[in-house]
């Protein structure tokens, strides 16, 4: 399954965040965006990935990058993103 092609680099970001469990404040920080435009992200995941609920996204996440499911382009990105993370 590689769901990651249907999402912007931005909302893989996000939901790579939400597997290591940030809340919607430290994502905007992190992604230096604005909180809102993080709940953006977050309703365009729910969206692409049919979760409801924040708890079924988080697990999402969580299966995706325990699963290694990111695409090559899109884990270039996420490395980019939180590469001091880890
Ligand atoms: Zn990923």
């Amino acid at each position: 399954m590689r769901i990651m092609l249907l999402l912007t680099k931005r909302e893989h970001s996000v939901f790579h965040y939400l597997a290591q469990g940030a809340t919607t404040s430290e994502i905007a920080k992190q992604l230096q965006v604005s909180e809102s435009t993080v709940r953006t992200h977050v309703r365009h995941l729910h969206e692409k990935l049919v979760t409801s609920g924040r708890a079924q996204l988080v697990r999402a996440a969580v299966l995706h990058k325990e699963r290694d499911m990111c695409t090559f382009r899109s884990r270039e990105q996420i490395q980019d993103d939180s590469a001091d993370q880890r």
